[in-house]
């Protein structure tokens, strides 16, 4: 099992399946970049579901137990319930979950993902405030099909469910409570995350982010509430319980309170580019050696020497200097 160059362990791989996506989200895929113009990957560019599920097993022989399937948006691939059913026959998988922002979950696609063995479910929703989630998200996508991917999700038990809110300044905070109220004591977990200057297109900005601790005493105004502990070594989200009872929400905070010593997270894209961190630079190529019938010893080592070369901890060392990297955006890398 390697270790990288800060002593931390191979644990998570989020896979991203597609870069494309139905939604324009501001923070992350604006229009005037990813317009009609703008060069997706190509079909034959993209990881098949049994190159996927190879490379699945490889990591887990060297000790991920976590994966989550993102993208862009991951249900717009085609029958990824089957990718899940591979995935969840690998051995030494714990967890599998899938991160989306919920337009294509319908009864069905919840069902048959429960089924095809997903545990658990993620879903991204960034205000319940109609005109504030439609221009957000930019392709005036309406709130209620959000809500209503959210029930399809609980219907088919993939408990607990995440609800993940990007926090912006001066654009939704005022749903920041208003969430908090509506997932209070239904056992989903709503998770506020700090805006974050991943890739270069979004034109982040220091004064846009909503520092976690406020986040914690707007709802601690409303409700009493205090510290959790965390369910596992290098859990990304703070936990914080309602005293009342009423379950918990999070807190994600890379950018007021870097957590890059427990990182134990590498990230795969759809044409098999491995990364080792969410602001990294460059990739390192994976595809090259599985269609070229590398053994899977050869992928493995390919694997161990880049995870042993790791050093990455930007969210520990933001600066004006890092400020000009030209890092990959989130859409191709998955969140
Ligand atoms: N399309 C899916 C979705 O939205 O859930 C999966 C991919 S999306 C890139 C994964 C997560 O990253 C979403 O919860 C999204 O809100 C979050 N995200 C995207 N850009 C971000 C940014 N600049 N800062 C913080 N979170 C971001
Ligand atoms: Fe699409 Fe998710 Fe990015 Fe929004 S955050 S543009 S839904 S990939
Ligand atoms: Fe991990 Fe990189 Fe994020 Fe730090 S900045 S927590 S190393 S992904």
């Amino acid at each position: 099992m390697p270790l990288d160059r800060l002593g931390r362990p191979l644990r998570d791989l989020r896979i991203s399946v597609t870069d494309r996506c139905n939604f324009r989200c501001t923070y992350c895929m604006p229009r005037e970049i990813f317009g009609r113009d703008f060069e997706f990957l190509r079909r034959e560019d993209l990881l098949t579901f049994e190159e996927i599920t190879r490379l699945t097993q490889l990591f887990a022989h060297l000790g991920v137990e976590k994966i989550r399937l993102t993208g862009g948006e991951p249900l717009l691939r085609r029958d990824l319930e089957s990718l899940v059913e591979m995935l969840a026959h690998v051995k030494g998988i714990r967890d599998l979950t899938i991160t989306t922002n919920g337009s294509l979950l319908t009864r069905e696609k919840a069902r048959a993902l429960k089924d095809a063995g997903l545990h658990r479910i993620s879903i991204s929703l960034d205000s319940l405030d109609d005109d504030v989630f439609r221009a957000m998200n930019d392709v005036n996508f309406p709130v209620q099909r959000v809500l209503d991917a959210i029930d399809a999700a609980n219907e088919a038990g993939l408990w607990p469910i995440k609800i993940d809110m990007v926090v912006k300044r001066g654009v939704n905070e005022k749903s920041i409570v208003e969430m908090a109220r509506r997932f209070r004591g239904t056992g989903h977990i709503v998770r506020f995350i700090e805006y974050m200057d991943v890739g270069t297109t979004n034109g982040w900005r220091m004064e846009d982010v909503v520092p976690s601790r406020e986040v914690v005493e707007r709802i601690g105004r409303e409700w009493p509430v205090e510290p959790a502990h965390p369910n596992y070594f290098g859990e990304v989200a703070e936990r914080w319980k309602y005293r009342d009872g009423e379950g918990e929400f999070g807190v994600i905070s890379s950018v007021t309170q870097p957590f890059c010593g427990s990182c134990t997270r590498a990230r795969l894209t759809a044409d098999g580019q491995l990364y080792l961190c969410l602001f990294a630079t460059e990739g390192h190529d994976l595809r090259q050696g599985l269609r070229h019938r590398a053994s899977d010893e050869e992928i493995l080592d390919a694997i161990r020497v880049a995870w042993r070369g790791r050093d990455d901890r930007y969210s520990e060392i933001r600066s004006s200097e890092t400020a000009g990297l030209a890092k990959v955006e989130m859409s191709r890398i998955g969140g």
